[in-house]
């Protein structure tokens, strides 16, 4: 293990000045002997610039310039209020030359000049660019010796833009390189997360939220002590708080129930975060830049195993249930082999899976290939279709050993219909799916069943485990 701290600050963490500055306090206070930082682009910028190539795509120029003019006015009022003397004058000329860049690359894409994908990633890339520049010049302006690293020199990954998959050992291999000398020299690396490069260094990106992902890859590169996660609330909560206003921070979670949440919807975190951390057993801390003495959450290997506790209950829109069935399964071999090469040629992830013996139900959340993929399982059986779904998760290490939670799960939605159940291998959750338009209503009376009721009832203290199971 290293002194190294990884420090990564979410979108919301870095949307204005005051904010920059919130950061830059957190960094010298709680970044340890050798911080790393990696940072989002500031609030509402990445969807702006999606935002501006799609106008762009639709030959709609002057609205993708107003975007682009809009979201660099900005950068351009915190790095002014922030910067002094040749620092703001050095981050003016960064910001005429984004300008430029961008105005060329929307070009590219209203004139359909390359891959569209490709010039989307270049474009959005500036989010992280231009936080990156920001945040070490503000750092370097309050003291702290940091320097700006391009994360396209670190993270190296293959090349589906949009969404691509890191190349583990050249991204090790990289992120050392770039950052052990100036660790040596007593800097601060500052990286943007998110973007990333292919072997023959086009531009790439992780995916949504794919920040906290590059907090964890450089994390496992430089073996870190421990990777911070700092966001807009204290922790990871009981469920997502926008449908649940009273869920509560949980102290510690496993790294296999942080995974689940992570998965099935806990926005908080990035699915493929605790992947890195978990090879390397570097605990990821999640933290509120706006609260930064509160406790958190720390994910860490030894779980804390309370018997029958929920943890928390996540929960994720936008899914299609398929269901094939078919006599030909029946006794034999080589029919699953089948089904899934279908949605492997489609590059289509199945969230879950349940069989019978003649049938297998499965979720889908990317459904871009939808007409495809059953036209193909057409070929092997009856295909049902279910749109408009919703997954609801419920996480705890404690659920492998408690009798008759599920009964208590199902009994509190008994009059929404479930449309599919699996208990993971993991055995740390409980899935089902229910429709859409009734999934936040699942979720409430879940977390009432589960956090407050009992609670209310138990006359528990704040300290005291969650969700602890009737008896
Ligand atoms: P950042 O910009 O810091 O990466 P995100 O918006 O990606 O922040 O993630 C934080 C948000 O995740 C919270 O503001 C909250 O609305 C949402 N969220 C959803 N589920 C959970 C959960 N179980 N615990 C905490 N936050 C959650
Ligand atoms: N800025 C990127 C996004 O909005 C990555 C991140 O914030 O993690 O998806
Ligand atoms: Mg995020």
């Amino acid at each position: 293990m290293s002194d190294v701290t990884i420090l990564k600050f979410g979108g919301t963490s870095v949307a204005d000045a005051a904010a920059f500055t919130r950061v830059v306090t957190i960094v010298r206070r709680l970044g340890g002997p050798q911080p790393v930082v990696v940072v989002s682009a500031l609030a509402g910028m990445t969807d702006a610039l999606f935002g501006g190539a799609a106008a762009a795509a639709h030959g709609d120029m002057a609205h993708a310039r107003r975007i682009v003019d809009e979201q660099l006015d900005r950068h351009d009022a915190v790095g002014r209020s922030l910067l002094r003397g040749d620092a703001a004058v050095q981050f003016q000329h960064e910001l005429d030359r984004a300008r430029d860049e961008l105005t060329g690359l929307l070009d590219g894409l209203a004139g359909r000049a390359g891959d569209p994908a490709a010039l989307r990633d270049e474009v959005v890339s500036y989010g992280e660019r231009l936080s990156g520049s920001l945040l070490t010049a503000a750092l370097a302006a309050a003291g702290v010796p940091a320097r700006a690293v391009d994360a396209r020199r670190c993270i190296v990954t293959d090349e589906a833009y949009g969404r691509a998959t890191p190349l583990p050992a050249d991204t090790e291999r990289h992120t050392q390189a770039q950052l052990a000398p100036l660790l040596g020299a007593g800097l601060v690396p500052v990286l943007g997360g998110y973007i990333a490069a292919t072997l023959s260094g086009r531009t790439t990106t992780l995916g949504r939220g794919g920040s906290d992902y590059t907090a964890a890859l450089v994390g496992a590169a430089l073996d870190a002590r421990e990777i911070q996660i700092w966001t807009d609330v204290s922790g990871v909560l009981t469920a997502d708080p926008r449908v649940v206003p009273s869920a509560r921070p949980i102290p510690r979670l496993s790294y296999a129930e942080a995974a689940e949440l992570a998965y099935f919807g806990a926005k908080v975190l990035h699915p493929k975060t605790i992947e890195p951390a978990t090879a390397r057993r570097i605990p990821v801390r999640i933290c509120n830049s706006l609260a930064p003495d509160d406790p958190g959450t720390v994910v860490a290997a030894e779980p804390a195993v309370w018997p029958g506790a929920v943890k928390a209950i996540a929960h994720k829109t936008g899914i299609t249930v398929l269901q094939i069935a078919s006599t030909r399964m029946l006794g034999a071999y080589g029919f699953l082999r089948a089904l899934f090469d279908v949605f492997d040629r489609h590059r289509t992830v199945v969230d879950v899976v349940t069989t019978s013996e003649v049938s297998v139900s499965l979720t889908l959340e990317d459904a871009r290939a939808l007409p495809a993929i059953v036209s193909e399982l057409r070929a092997l059986g009856d295909v049902s279709i279910e749109p408009h779904r919703a997954i609801v998760c419920v996480v705890g290490e404690g659920l492998r050993t408690t009798p008759g939670i599920a009964a208590r799960i199902f009994t509190t939605v008994q009059d929404i219909n479930v449309s599919l159940i699996s208990q993971g291998a993991s055995r740390v959750n409980l899935t089902f799916v229910v429709a859409e338009d009734r999934v936040h209503e699942a979720v409430r009376r879940l977390h009432e069943a589960c956090f407050e009721r009992e609670r209310a009832s138990l006359g528990a203290d704040a300290d005291a485990p969650l969700g602890r199971a009737a008896s």
